[in-house]
């Protein structure tokens, strides 16, 4: 832990600066771009019914989209006004009024006709509901005989057939922090959160490598840094206003580089609408792209350390700072070695960048005296991520960028509650400040005054996959507790997904909209409880930015729904009802109650117990983790590690497939068409030169397919690196295999390989023992 403390937010400098105009022309005319303004009238038009309440949401409460981290209008990065569409667009979920009872009551398959984005627009859920096998509609119950029926399924079961996820719409720390206990308190280690489809081998990385699990910087070190790296990240669209830090940096001398397979125009050129120059005339964002192969990106860094090995030899002390290696690094020889074996072709061919472009690469990062690298779902969604996040850890390690001012390892979140999920112990590997170990256990176990299960709990992919073992085992998941997610529409496979949730005798929602995963049948009754957002909590809450900046954000005077109750009073609740004998153990009076017991439990969050009133945050480990280079492992140094080149061949007319984000917060699509390229939902990112090749001309109707499923879509001529495609998540689902995980973090694998035809030629094959030969040859490897 460091112990300089951040600095809060700086004045940005706002003098013009024409050479990093994106472009002449006002306003972007003509340009493909978002519309902020057309979009924020939108918004106030959206959510006219409850404007007022709007604008105390915006201006009090702590931002529940991404994770960047606002309280009100204010963030501690930069002065002047933090607000972005994307949280525009979520706003209304906190806004809206209940469903109406017509649609409540309504027959299950007229609901089903609706798609997530029409049923979320139904509006928010007001009571408990309950729909029994057979039912062919939902019926209101009480709270009481909810979560009574809840809790008397619960103890008919080993405790090992029970699983909670909890999602990361806007919830709290104080929800998580609860729902973890009570899971334990239960008896189940089966509890999960959405962190494990996004960022968990960032942190199983981080540890290994470096003995923290967060980000070891902040935002303020991007501004000014020689050097920042954005690896399969694009921050610009998922984390708007970060456009802002980039645009401060770029005043500031900063190089930007961008590490991705597409050439994203949002990374590419930004249109700020809160800096008045870069509104008018946008602001050349990225200095340098390296287009990548899909998972060429250890090779790449590869690469990147043998040129620095080879310039190393001809001039020492040229590429590496040997002193921070000497001084704060294991495995320095082992690495080296490990490199040196690697030959040149391979790394090109994986990597699909050529070894003077490496090199160009690693002399940037040679000379630069800082250097933040930041990474997202571009390094994370893989089948050897945790391996990923490490190569990026070596990188940094090897250049020293660790524990001081401008450097640093950014995992950057893309939703407010995940970096908070896993630190408050909702999670099957961990517990409130520890891993799930015996020294940890036995703390805990002693502020929480009740035994922990020991055994390993699972995680939501294989919870999914155990939904559909046999009736008599033990760890066939026969209650399923979800607060939020939508399964269908997040995980591979969808099919697959739909049989599993199908075949779990009890499902239990706890959300505040419905989604189409909530309408899936279970084998004896799915029950709904309706949820409170952070704003609507006695109490406030807190959440967690990805900069480790700990936010509170009170309860807001509004409007409130029907029976919604705070989420972490339900799991209290049911925990009661499961064990009244004990119920004493799982007691919180009101939410100030929960803040002073993470304190003690995590020892990171000591502070937490301090904020009650709006505007309130700290930051907890300081401005830089690993400060001076002192890392928290059992010897204090970091741990420099050998990583092998995963297999990414490209044989003869397959194509590597990725899935990327538009304008949508999680599987929530806010519009069809992609404001930075005009894209359509169902286009597929393809480099002209591949698509000529098929003889496939831009719009054209195109077929994608594998022995997963068939994507139909669009063909769309962009910067893309050759063999490689793009399409849109979670659209894209249906070709990704199902059961591919990660080794050490269990994230599913959400790249795959495809043949691509045109549709024509595609429907017009009757054969069908021919397609399944082609099928056939596309089995990827899941080593
Ligand atoms: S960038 Fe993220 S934290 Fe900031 S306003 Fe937008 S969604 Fe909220």
């Amino acid at each position: 832990m460091g112990k300089t403390k951040h600095e809060g937010p700086m004045k940005l400098n706002k003098k013009p600066a024409p050479k990093l105009w994106a472009s002449w022309a006002p306003l972007g005319l003509g340009k493909v771009k978002p519309k902020h303004i057309r979009d924020t009238m939108k918004t106030a038009w959206d959510n006219k019914d409850n404007i007022s309440y709007a604008y105390r949401i915006l201006t009090q409460g702590v931002c529940d989209g991404c994770a960047l981290g606002v309280s009100g209008l204010r963030d501690q990065t930069l002065t002047g006004p933090h607000l972005c569409t994307t949280r525009l667009n979520v706003l209304r979920l906190n806004t809206m009024p209940a469903i109406e009872d017509k649609w409540l009551s309504a027959d299950i398959e007229q609901l089903r006709k609706l798609d997530s984005t029409e049923l979320r627009k139904l509006g928010r859920i007001p009571y408990p509901l309950s729909r029994k096998k057979g039912e062919r509609s939902f019926s209101r119950i009480s709270w009481d005989e909810a979560l009574s029926r809840i809790a008397d399924k619960i103890k008919s079961i080993d405790k090992r057939q029970l699983a909670f996820y909890l999602t990361a719409r806007g919830i709290t720390n104080e929800v998580y922090y609860t729902a973890a206990k009570a899971a334990r308190f239960i008896g189940t280690n089966n509890i999960d959160n959405a962190s494990r489809i996004c960022h968990s081998p960032s942190k199983t990385a981080l540890k290994r490598s470096l003995g923290i699990g967060a980000s070891s910087c902040s935002y303020r070190d991007w501004i000014g840094t020689d050097v920042l790296v954005f690896w399969g990240s694009v921050a610009a669209n998922n984390q708007p206003v970060s456009t802002k830090y980039m645009y401060a940096a770029k005043k500031a001398g900063t190089k930007i580089i961008m590490i991705n397979p597409y050439l994203e125009p949002s990374m590419e050129k930004y249109w700020i609408p809160s800096i008045a120059e870069s509104a008018l005339f946008g602001t050349k964002i990225t200095d340098d792209v390296y287009q990548v192969n899909i998972g060429g990106d250890i090779a790449f860094m590869n690469g990147v350390m043998k040129h620095w090995f080879e310039m190393e030899r001809e001039a020492p002390g040229s590429s590496i700072d040997r002193a921070f290696i000497e001084a704060h690094t294991n495995g320095f020889n082992e690495l080296k070695q490990h490199i040196e074996k690697q030959n040149w072709k391979t790394l090109e061919e994986s990597s699909g960048i050529s070894k003077d472009r490496m090199k160009e690469f690693a002399i940037l990062l040679a000379r630069a005296k800082t250097g933040v690298f930041i990474w997202s779902m571009g390094l994370t969604q893989h089948r050897f991520a945790t391996d990923n996040i490490s190569q990026v850890a070596n990188l940094a390690l090897l250049q020293g960028f660790i524990g001081r001012k401008h450097c640093g390892l950014m995992p950057i979140r893309g939703h407010s509650g995940v970096q908070g999920s896993g630190e408050m112990g909702a999670d099957p590997f961990v517990l409130p400040g520890g891993d799930l170990d015996e020294e940890t256990t036995a703390r805990i176990e002693k502020i929480w005054g009740f035994r922990i299960p020991t055994w390993q709990g699972d995680t939501i992919g294989q919870t999914i996959e155990n939904m559909l073992l046999p009736n008599e085992s033990e760890r066939k998941v026969k209650v399923f507790y979800t607060s939020g997610g939508n399964f269908l529409e997040t995980m591979p496979n969808p099919d697959f997904i739909k049989k599993a949730l199908q075949e779990v005798e009890m499902r239990v929602h706890q959300d505040i909209i419905f989604n189409t995963s909530t309408l899936v049948d279970a084998k004896e009754e799915v029950i709904i409880l309706p949820a409170m957002t952070r704003y609507e909590q006695p109490g406030g809450g807190t959440s967690t930015s990805t900069e480790r900046m700990v936010y509170f954000s009170p309860e807001i005077k509004g409007p409130r729904i029907g029976e919604a109750r705070s989420e972490w009073e339900i799991y209290m609740d049911l925990a009661k009802r499961v064990r009244p004998a004990d119920k004493e153990l799982i007691h919180f009076d009101d939410a100030a109650e929960i803040r002073e017991e993470i304190a003690a439990a995590n020892r990171n969050y000591d502070g937490i117990q301090h904020l009650k009133k709006r505007g309130d945050v700290f930051q907890w480990g300081g401005a830089w983790l690993c400060e001076g280079g002192m890392c928290p492992t059992a010897d204090g140094k970091g741990n420099l590690i050998p990583v092998d080149l995963p297999e990414n061949r490209q044989t003869e007319g397959r194509f590597l497939v990725t899935t990327r984000r538009g304008k949508q917060f999680n599987s929530m699509i806010y519009s069809e068409k992609d404001p930075f390229n005009a894209a359509d939902r169902r286009d597929v990112m393809i480099n002209p030169k591949d698509a000529e090749e098929l003889y496939i001309q831009d719009g054209e109707a195109i077929v994608l397919f594998n022995r997963y499923g068939t994507f139909q879509g669009r063909a769309k001529y962009a910067t893309v690196q050759r063999g490689n495609t793009a399409v849109y998540w979670p659209e894209g689902n249906v070709l990704i295999p199902k059961g591919v995980y990660e080794n050490h973090a269990r994230i599913p694998e959400y790249n795959t390989a495809v043949m691509i035809e045109k549709a024509e030629i595609f429907h017009s094959r009757k054969d069908p023992r021919y397609a399944e030969k082609r099928i056939e040859e596309l089995e990827m490897s899941t080593d």
